[in-house]
């Protein structure tokens, strides 16, 4: 379990001085795969050093397990670490890489022996023992990395950005990996993110944040679905936000003209022409101005009165809209969400 109370960073003194992270809040449950996701600069990082030790917070406390290590060492704090460019070292092997923190902990020789030759198989690195980091892919330095945070059986795992350097098929096939190990292992992670995608696949549960403050929390399905705040719909995933005093009366209902009115592109309905459809319930006229075909489905590129639009449609379907196409998109009552 890791617990963070009331923490505040500012760098720089003075005029200079800019907050960074402001009076977070956080528990995380034993077992549990918590992602902090958020733009570049947010404070993410600066959040998980702080967790690690490597940086110290102006304000609050931090607890591992049950126990407040604000002011313990890094290597004190039952964490590991994973970087996204690994860390490993470079004059080692895969071996020695993986029982380093071992050796450092001055563990036993057997029970050494026995954690790497557990560690190979899980990490799938038999054969690979005797190389070097450079001799290794992205994706194998990548589990070595794993394999050394977890062969210290750390309290908690701290990840930042730890799949940002693979390339795009490895980065997914790592995820799962990933997932799997977590799901074996149960160690609470601690994961830092600016990919949505990925923190919506592994998270348990997503603290959302932004200029130093954490704006939202909660479970993948609920965030997405549900976000409770304007600036968190924005962030995550696609969504279309119009004013309410660019949409027709009908569809706006009873909310007022400055409030937005968001809703997800694959929750759009679009039709071909407007004439059957009712007035009285509110849909939005427009034209079809690109089609982005995305192998499972294609995303339609709409002009309209209340500003571009993108809604989803099946391949078959989208085949039968031309460029140009006169088009009624119709947003159903229990999809929209007011801001
Ligand atoms: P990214 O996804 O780009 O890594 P992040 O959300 O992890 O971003 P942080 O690295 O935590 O963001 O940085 C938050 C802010 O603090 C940024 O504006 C950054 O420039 C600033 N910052 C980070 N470290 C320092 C430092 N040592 N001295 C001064 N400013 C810093």
């Amino acid at each position: 379990m890791i617990e963070v109370k009331g923490i505040g960073k500012t760098f720089g003194k003075g005029a200079a001085a800019v907050p960074v992270l402001r009076e977070i809040d956080l528990a995380i449950a034993e077992g549990e795969f918590f992602c902090l996701l958020g733009p570049s600069g947010c404070g993410k990082t600066t959040l998980l050093r702080v967790v690690a030790g490597l940086e110290k917070p102006d304000a609050g406390r931090v607890m591992v397990g049950g126990k407040d290590v604000t002011d313990a060492e890094p290597h004190k704090r039952g964490c590991a670490l994973v970087f996204q460019n690994y860390a490993l070292w470079p004059h080692l092997t895969v071996t020695e890489n993986i029982a380093y923190g071992l050796e450092a902990q001055r563990r036993a020789k057997a029970e050494i022996g026995a954690v790497l030759g557990q560690s190979l198989q899980t990490y799938q690195l038999r054969g690979l023992e005797a190389r070097y980091p450079h001799e290794l892919s992205g994706g194998q330095q990548q589990r070595v990395a794993l394999a050394r945070a977890m062969a210290i059986a750390p309290h908690a795992v701290l990840m930042d950005e730890p799949l940002s350097n693979l390339d795009a098929a490895l980065r997914k096939s790592m995820r799962r990996e990933l997932m799997e190990f977590h799901r074996r292992a149960g160690n609470t992670i601690l994961y830092v993110t600016h990919d949505q995608e990925e923190a919506l696949a592994l998270s348990d549960r997503i603290a959302v944040m932004m200029a130093g403050r954490i704006l939202e929390l909660g479970k993948p399905a609920d965030l997405y679905a549900r976000p409770r705040n304007l600036e968190t719909a924005l962030f995550l995933g696609d969504m279309n936000a119009m004013r309410g005093d660019a949409i027709p009366a009908a569809l706006r209902g009873s909310s007022g003209p400055a409030e937005t009115l968001c809703i997800r592109p694959e929750n759009v309905r679009v039709r071909a022409g407007s004439a059957d459809l009712d007035p009285a319930t509110g849909f939005l006229a427009g034209t079809l101005a690109f089609k982005e075909f995305l192998g499972t489905h294609v995303t339609l590129g709409l002009e309209t009165p209340a500003g571009r639009m993108l809604a989803r449609a099946g391949i078959k379907e989208a085949e039968a809209l031309p460029a140009g196409s006169p088009l009624a998109l119709e947003f159903p009552p229990e999809h929209r969400l007011w801001y």
